[in-house]
């Protein structure tokens, strides 16, 4: 998507979007991946960041008033690896781990009963569906079903999603939905538990947004609600806690480059 010049790129539902931005003394900018920053492929290590978006995240950590931060499903050590970035605040694995630059990765612990659930639900979702869907993390256990046809995919959700909530219910574990699978983790991590603690370590009055495209991601949109708003990268009009919408990862590549001329101004 392209700007014509002289004409700032609007958010749909934040008209007033800039001007906040433009006058905040403080700013963060909390980055989901998977859809946000990188389109969809079947193999998940291939997701790579949209041409250019990158770069300008890069341009952007350099201005001081303005923090940048992942905020993924997935470990930090794939973020760093697929977006080469290991410079900005990375909440990894829904907020399982947390990398601040210059400091040592935090990583939750869970509990022997939590480690037992995982085990259990990672051994029943091994007897329907091939190893390289299934994905061990530090607080869960995903089933991946990109690639897979539809209704056998939707099928291989559903099973398995009332197996594992059957397992975890008892112990803090819950079983969300996302795009592309299934996925049993420690109920108390969630993105917006992890945009918390990141918000908490910020000037007061920092002005936040907030950038996701799945059902995950509205933990972190409730969350921002007192710093700031939420941004839904959707093509069409899911329910939403977000304010602001972005039809794809080139709106969110365009919004990326405002943002960057805003904060230099
Ligand atoms: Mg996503």
């Amino acid at each position: 998507m392209t700007t014509p010049p002289g004409e700032p790129f609007l958010v749909e539902g934040l008209p007033d979007l800039w001007q906040s931005v433009g006058d905040a003394k403080h700013l963060f900018l909390g980055l989901d991946y998977d859809g946000t920053l990188a389109p969809f492929r079947t193999e998940r290590l291939e997701a790579v960041p949209f041409p250019g978006t990158i770069e300008i995240i890069q341009q952007i950590r350099m201005v001081n008033k303005c923090v940048v931060a992942f905020i993924s499903g997935r470990p930090v050590s794939e973020i760093i690896r697929l977006t080469g970035e290991s410079e900005i605040p990375i909440a990894g694995s829904h907020g399982a781990e947390i990398l601040i630059p210059g400091q040592e990765l935090i990583v939750f612990t869970p509990t022997p009963d939590q480690i037992r659930i995982l085990d259990a639900a990672e051994e029943l979702a091994r007897r329907e569906n091939s190893p390289e869907q299934i994905e061990r993390k530090v607080s869960s256990v995903a089933l991946h079903t990109r690639g897979v046809p539809e209704e056998t995919a939707r099928r291989r959700e559903q099973t398995i999603f009332k197996l594992w909530s059957e397992l975890g219910v008892a112990d803090d574990m819950e079983c969300r939905y996302f795009q592309g699978g299934v996925e049993l983790r420690i109920a108390a991590l969630n993105k917006g538990k992890a945009l918390k603690y990141l918000l908490g370590r910020q000037p007061a009055r920092t002005f936040a947004v907030y950038l996701g495209d799945d059902e995950t991601d509205e933990d972190a949109f409730r969350e921002i609600s007192p710093w700031g708003v939420g941004i839904k990268i959707a093509p069409g009009n899911p329910p939403t806690l977000a304010r602001g919408r972005l039809r794809n990862c080139a709106s969110v590549l365009a919004f990326l480059k405002t943002w960057l001329e805003v904060i230099m101004v």
